[in-house]
């Protein structure tokens, strides 16, 4: 008899844990979970280093190293075009899975709706259960080879119990990247509404085939409603940091730094320091690190297509979007669920089957998600693997 309190009991085990202790049971290439398996530029991983032996080694402020804060504020000043007061409008979290779950139990009232696009990364649900409030769903579906959501869908979900929405630009798993357009739409329903924005914008730096991120905070009026969140951990390939933000108008920082402060009260001070550091300093790896991702995005898909799969070519993010029936039905299997069993223990490599991250799973059934932030090596490891096994 599980001892797990209720509000916890729908969500289980995390497809991450579970995927990746799969692949390491079987050997198999973890195209599954999304992390780099290689590390982020050295200047980093010097300031860290420099800050334990320096002394940084008791409690961090509440909301953050001061020169963390000021890094983040140039760093939202150049890239999302918007000024931000360090002091007041800055909160550094334990990654961006904190600052969520900060601006859900901060914000968010129980009763009130929290709007998710589905398929939503997975903890996005247990927060809004945390919180006690009813998640409503939009569903992003695939058309023409990408992904896309219904305008009226959207509309439709709207209500005056809606307290905010989540937006996640560019998108795990589909890899969207939202157009001005979308954004604008999202935007003039939180402003008539009076809701709002929650931005899970951690692959901001990530993006393909000219397609560019915008923050929503940046269209007209939703300055005042949006909390920006993000992370060191994609763009500077170092997600075991779990050095994130919230970055969000003081009315609202103050109800994320309520959360916060009884959550994890700070972020190790040292790993703050490296992520000063890379802020400022190391900012010619986000083209590098692009660049790298282009070529494994590249060969990862042309080798899935030359399988089988059809695959949807990610604007942003790090993970490719794939239909797999011409591949199961050779197999004899239906579902992701069923594919991504089979693959580790058979083929050596591991995916995550997205199934999980929808409310309506039917919806994701189809799909298999892999992995593309790996070393060229790896990618090239698993599409041997992957030949040899599922090749028709
Ligand atoms: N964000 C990563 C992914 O989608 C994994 C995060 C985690 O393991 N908690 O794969």
């Amino acid at each position: 008899m599980t001892q797990t309190a209720a509000r916890f009991v729908p969500f289980g085990t995390t497809i991450f844990t579970t995927m990746t202790a799969l692949a390491n049971m079987h050997k198999a290439v973890n195209l599954a979970q999304g992390f780099p398996d290689f590390d982020g530029p050295d200047l980093g991983k010097i300031a860290a280093q420099q800050a334990i032996s320096d002394g940084v080694n008791q409690y961090a402020p509440l909301a953050g190293l001061p020169v963390l804060r000021e890094a983040l504020a140039r760093w939202s000043a150049d890239y999302n075009d918007a000024t931000c007061d360090p002091a007041t409008e800055i909160t550094v979290t334990s990654g961006c899975t904190e600052a969520i779950a900060a601006s859900m139990l901060g914000l968010v009232n129980p009763g009130d709706e929290v709007i998710l696009f589905e398929p939503f990364y997975d903890s996005y649900r247990a927060a809004v259960a945390m919180a006690g409030a009813t998640p409503k769903f939009v569903t992003i579906k695939p058309l023409d080879g990408g992904f896309t959501f219904d305008f009226e869908d959207l509309k439709a979900v709207f209500s005056d119990k809606t307290r905010a929405i989540l937006v996640n630009t560019p998108h795990n798993p589909t890899g969207m990247v939202m157009t001005d357009a979308q954004l604008v739409f999202i935007a003039d329903l939180c402003k008539k509404h009076d809701v709002l924005a929650f931005s899970d914008e951690v692959y901001e730096r990530l993006t393909f085939d000219g397609n560019y991120h915008r923050s929503i905070a940046t269209i007209d009026g939703m300055r005042d409603r949006t909390v920006v969140m993000s992370s060191l951990g994609k763009t500077f390939s170092l997600t075991g940091w779990k050095v994130g933000w919230a970055i969000a108008p003081p009315e609202l920082s103050a109800g994320i730094r309520a959360a916060h402060q009884f959550l994890t009260f700070s972020v190790p001070g040292p790993m703050q320091m490296g992520a000063a550091a890379l802020l400022d300093n190391a900012r010619d790896e986000i083209d590098r690190i692009s660049q790298h991702y282009t070529e494994t995005r590249s060969v990862l898909s042309e080798a899935l297509s030359g399988l089988g799969f059809k695959v949807y070519a990610p604007q942003g993010a790090y993970f490719i979007m794939a239909e797999h029936h011409a591949v199961s039905e050779r197999l004899g299997l239906k579902t992701d669920i069923d594919l991504c069993t089979w693959l580790p223990e058979h083929a050596g490599v591991a995916a995550i089957p997205p199934s999980v991250f929808y409310k309506h799973p039917e919806h994701g059934a189809g799909f298999v998600r892999f992995a593309f932030c790996k070393k060229m090596d790896t990618i090239d490891q698993a599409i041997k693997r992957l030949e040899t096994a599922l090749r028709p």
